[in-house]
């Protein structure tokens, strides 16, 4: 089956075309700009150079059949015509406690989806255009829905209840979500593969480290908990969000700086992380940069990121009273060997053991601990559109996901 996997953001839209006898990327592409001056679609065929068309894209259907239209060009296309697409598989933010994993997307889970809008303001609308978007365009094409928050519905209440009064979560739903669960997924299942091990009989720490990041701790499977909770903002240091801090400290502020309740947000959520404590840039290849110079403030903020892994990490070993597989994805966790040195430095007595040797690699599939480490340290690309796929096929052949 060929399944187109959409992403779509309020101005950009990301896609890819994938076979999944075989599981081969066709093509894949962005959309920028939607509703902008210089819309633009960036296509690439596998094994081709990119094809880039600046056309006026006033609307997300405009958008979608570009995309469409790319996708059965004669000369950048890579299918004769829509018929040989089998699904579309969509990726979105929120489910809220609606959907513990992949569905068939009907009117109902639309219903469901709209009514998750204001857990999710900016993601979960243009989410929902682009399906919309897609089943105009496509009305006979089955569409799937693969939610970022599904793979943490295993969690256990006393993961996701929060401290505050209970009726807060019954009246409002005010609990952890935790997100990048597709990410979590993927990389879970990837590193029992890899270790020819049984994902159920596995107890595996998933560190998602990019400019969003969260850990989860995997038990037998099913997430038990994980980093990231009512929103995106909570958890670990990121690029620009604080992750956890003292809840008291925004009132503080607000009342000290004078700042309303939206700046507050902004600070909290884009100027903060790395960013916040370095002032250098969320990017850590220019925190390193920095840092190596003798920037102090880039160096602290550095450790404090390492500090918050380590401190989840050792939380997740107690939570599952042990653990399998460590396993590091995303941009950071994938690319930033400096990094994944920090965390893992001096957890010999948790059986964490690195090869500082084989670590020295980016963004390949690897075991990165030591022979003799009783915990595995993996380095696995994250894959969420491949994830995505298998979960629409799966879905539309009416298989468990
Ligand atoms: P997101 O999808 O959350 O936007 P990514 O997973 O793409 O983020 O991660 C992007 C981040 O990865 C960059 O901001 C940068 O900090 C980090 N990164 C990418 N490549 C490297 C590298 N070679 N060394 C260190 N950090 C890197």
């Amino acid at each position: 089956m060929k399944v187109l996997v959409i992403n779509c953001g309020s101005s950009s839209l990301k896609y890819q075309v994938l076979n999944m006898e075989g599981e081969i990327l066709m093509a894949k592409g962005l959309v920028e700009r939607i509703g902008m001056d210089g819309s633009v679609i960036t296509h690439e065929k596998e094994g081709e150079d990119k094809w880039v068309n600046e056309v006026p894209m006033e609307t997300h259907k405009e958008a979608i059949k570009q995309v469409l239209d790319a996708i059965v060009d004669p000369d950048h296309g890579v299918l004769k015509d829509m018929s040989e697409l089998g699904a579309v598989g969509h990726r979105v933010v929120h489910a809220g406690e609606k959907f513990a994993s992949s569905v068939m997307i009907t009117p109902e889970v639309m219903a469901a989806l709209e009514e998750c809008t204001d857990l999710a303001p900016l993601h979960n609308p243009p989410n929902i255009l682009g399906i919309e978007a897609c089943q105009e365009l496509m009305p006979d094409t089955p569409m799937v829905g693969v939610f970022d928050t599904a793979f943490h519905q295993t969690m256990p209440p006393e993961s996701f209840i929060y401290a505050i009064p209970y009726e807060y979560y019954t009246k409002h739903g005010i609990r952890r979500y935790g997100f990048h669960g597709t990410s979590h997924k993927y990389v879970a299942q990837r590193a029992a593969e890899l270790l020819n091990n049984n994902l159920d009989e596995m107890k595996i720490i998933t560190c998602h480290l990019g400019n969003g990041a969260s850990v989860s701790a995997i038990k037998y499977g099913k997430c038990i908990d994980t980093s990231m909770g009512f929103t995106p903002l909570e958890g670990l240091v990121m690029g620009t969000r604080s992750g956890d801090i003292d809840p008291a400290i925004v009132t503080y502020i607000r009342q000290k700086e004078n700042l309303e309740q939206g700046q507050a947000n902004e600070i909290l959520n884009k100027k903060s992380g790395v960013l916040g404590i370095s002032g250098v840039s969320s990017d850590f290849r220019d925190i390193e940069a920095e840092a190596e110079k003798g920037n102090e403030r880039a160096q602290l903020a550095l450790k404090v990121f390492a500090h918050k892994v380590r401190f989840y990490i050792g939380a997740y070993i107690a939570e599952m009273n042990g653990v399998d597989a460590i396993v590091f994805t995303a941009g950071v966790g994938e690319n930033d060997y400096g990094m994944r040195d920090i965390i893992c430095n001096n957890l010999g007595n948790l059986g964490i053991k690195l090869d500082v040797v084989k670590n020295r690699v980016r963004g390949q599939e690897m075991i990165i601990s030591r022979d003799d480490s009783p915990v595995s340290i993996i380095l696995i690309p994250t894959n969420e559109e491949l994830m995505i796929a298998r979960d629409t096929v799966q879905i539309v052949k009416g298989l468990p996901v």
